[in-house]
């Protein structure tokens, strides 16, 4: 069990003190105009517990660029739809390549080798595309209704420039198609993949959102059921494996907990029936994943004991 700090708000405040604090490191994501502006010393830290409460520090308020912790959400929406189908046409093994590696794809006829690479979130996307007539405002409402609340949009400026530099994802997405692993029209595929992108939510707003994968698959805020005990699971089996981009191996066994990062500096660790944290700040090392994001996410595990393992 997890050691229940006096004051958990004074932790945070302290643990993202020193994360400022350190030396320069790391750089904003640069692959498009509207990431690069983002202003790189920003840096927010926000505990949500299994009780409902939030506790924060920083800029926890400030909305961000979801970029790739938004995989969790189209994969907890496809597998309520599809059930165990979905693992037909995406594997559930660590990549050992770059997020947006094509390599393997060829080799492994088309099937990708977990959800959380572009590729495998790309036939997720194909699978919400081509399930509901409306996908993206389903996945956005999706979003709403974890997190609670309706004030959450997608950065347009991200959402136009994503696209218009989208054809690593345009390639791999073509060559699944020539695979039959994609059912939807390509563009429509992209178009969906880079909305879930472009999602901005708050530190605060990304761990209520998650909570219900601490806690079995149960909103436990508004009790309702997102997802089987089972796949809850899954999803955090997949994430201690392949949410740290190639940085994954090395974050279980540094800090131990399931955790997505995304390249707009954010990062969401679960940790099992206790609650879940949210880091964020912009400036990312040579793995993709936030310098300072990481070094609160480490700190506050050691220091509660939060490891899984
Ligand atoms: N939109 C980015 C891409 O697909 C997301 C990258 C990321 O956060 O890993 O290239």
């Amino acid at each position: 069990t997890p050691k229940q700090p006096s004051n958990l708000s004074l932790l945070l405040q302290s643990l993202l003190e020193e994360a400022r604090q350190l030396p320069e490191q790391g750089k904003v994501a640069d692959y498009i105009p509207a990431l690069a502006a983002v202003a790189p010393e920003q840096i927010g830290l926000a505990v949500a517990t299994i009780d409902g409460q939030v506790h924060s520090a920083g800029d926890a308020d400030t909305a961000f660029s979801i970029q790739s912790v938004s995989k969790i959400f189209g994969l907890v929406q496809a597998m309520n739809r599809k059930g165990d189908a979905l693992w037909q046409r995406v594997h559930m093994e660590p990549s050992g390549q770059p997020f947006n590696s094509i390599v393997q794809l060829e080799w492994e006829h088309g099937i990708p080798r977990n959800p959380f690479i572009n590729a495998g979130a790309l036939v997720v996307a194909d699978m919400l595309v081509s399930h509901y007539s409306a996908s993206k405002a389903a996945a956005l409402n999706f979003i709403r209704s974890l997190a609670m609340t309706e004030e959450i949009w997608v950065d347009n400026a991200v959402y136009h420039s994503e696209k218009e530099h989208g054809n690593r994802n345009a390639a791999l997405a073509y060559l699944m198609k020539s695979f039959g692993n994609i059912e939807a029209e390509v563009p429509a595929v992209l178009d969906h993949y880079f909305y879930q992108c472009s999602v901005e939510m708050s530190c605060k707003q990304l761990a209520l959102s998650l909570l219900f994968l601490a806690n079995r698959g149960v909103h436990p805020v508004n009790e309702q059921s997102i997802c089987s005990r089972r796949d809850a699971h899954r999803v955090n089996a997949i994430l201690s494996t392949s949410g740290m981009y190639d940085q994954s191996g090395e974050f279980a066994f540094t800090v131990g907990l399931p955790a997505k990062s995304g390249v707009g500096g954010g990062i969401a660790a679960i940790v099992p029936n206790y609650g879940v944290i949210a880091a964020w700040s912009p400036k990312l090392n040579n793995f993709g994943n936030s310098c300072r994001g990481m070094h609160m996410i480490t700190q506050l595990a050691g220091q509660l004991g939060l490891s899984v393992y």
